[in-house]
C-alpha cells in the first residue's frame, strides 16, 4: 500500500481533476447523486461494509463535496470492495451510492488505472465466459482448484455435475458448459451491445490478450450474421 500511495502522489492534481470530470459528465451521474443527509442508512444496508473498511456514505460524500484527492484515492482502492448489490439504493435522499461506484469503476477501467487492472486481474476467466457465451459463470467452472474459497463441497458437485444439472426442471439449464442454453438471436444482440456501447473497448484497457480473444469470437459470429463492425 505504501507503493500505491507513492504512485498516487505522483499523479498530478490536473489528472485527478480530469478523471473526476469524466465521473460528473457521465449521463447517469445526476440520477445517482442528489445530495446526502449523512444518515448512514446506505452503510447499514451494505454487505461489504460489514466485512471491509468500506463505506458507501464516505464515497457519496466525497463525490458530492468534489473532494478530488479523496475521490481519486477511493477510485483506486475502496470502489473495488463494492459487490454491486445495490442494497444502498434505499437511500432516503434518492442517491444510488452503488451507481456512483459503478461510474467510478468505469472511469478507472476506461483510463487503464493500474489499480483497476490489479483488481480485475483474477477475473479474466469469468469475463471471458460471460462475454463469449452471453450467460454467466458456468457449472463446469466449479472446480476445486479454480475457486478454493467455495469450500470442500465443490469437489462432490464437480464430480457429478452432469447428473446434478439434469435434475434441474427447466430444460435450458441441462448444460454444464453454459449457465443455461441461450438463443443465437440473444447472443448476437449481446455481442452488438458490447461492441456498440464500448464495453469491449474497456476490456482492452485492462487486458489486451482477453480483448483480442473476445474480439475474434464476436466478430466471427457477427460476420456470420451479416454484421461487419471493424
Ligand atoms: S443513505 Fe443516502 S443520504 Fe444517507 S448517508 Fe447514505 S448516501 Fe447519504
Ligand atoms: S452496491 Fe456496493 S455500496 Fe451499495 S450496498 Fe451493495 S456493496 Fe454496498
Amino acid at each position: 500500500m505504501a507503493q500505491l500511495t507513492l504512485k498516487q502522489a505522483d499523479v498530478s492534481y490536473e489528472e485527478k481533476e480530469r478523471l473526476f470530470t469524466q465521473v460528473t459528465q457521465d449521463i447517469r451521474f445526476h440520477d445517482y447523486l442528489k445530495g446526502c443527509y449523512e444518515c448512514g442508512i446506505c452503510v447499514a444496508a451494505c454487505p461489504s461494509a460489514r466485512f471491509y473498511d468500506f463505506s458507501p456514505r464516505k464515497i457519496t460524500q466525497a463525490v458530492a463535496r468534489e473532494d478530488i484527492e479523496l475521490v481519486y484515492k477511493q477510485m483506486n482502492e475502496d470502489v473495488w470492495n463494492c459487490s454491486q448489490c445495490f442494497s444502498c439504493d434505499r437511500c432516503p435522499r434518492g442517491n444510488s451510492p452503488g451507481g456512483i461506484i459503478t461510474i467510478l469503476r468505469e472511469v478507472a477501467v476506461k483510463n487503464g488505472l493500474r489499480t483497476a487492472k490489479a483488481a480485475l486481474e483474477g477475473y479474466g476467466r469469468v469475463v471471458y465466459k460471460i462475454m463469449s457465451t452471453g450467460t454467466q459463470v458456468s457449472p463446469d467452472m466449479l472446480q476445486p482448484d479454480a475457486f478454493p474459497d467455495w469450500g470442500p463441497e465443490v469437489r462432490d458437485v464437480s464430480e457429478n455435475l452432469d447428473l446434478w444439472r439434469r435434475a434441474l426442471p427447466p430444460e435450458t439449464l441441462h448444460t454444464t458448459e453454459l449457465a443455461w442454453d441461450i438463443e443465437e438471436k440473444t447472443l448476437t444482440e449481446l455481442y452488438l451491445i458490447w461492441h456498440l456501447t464500448g464495453v469491449l473497448d474497456m476490456i482492452k484497457e485492462i487486458d489486451e490478450g482477453l480483448h483480442m480473444i473476445l474480439q475474434d469470437v464476436m466478430e466471427e459470429a457477427l460476420e456470420e450474421k451479416g454484421y461487419h463492425l471493424s
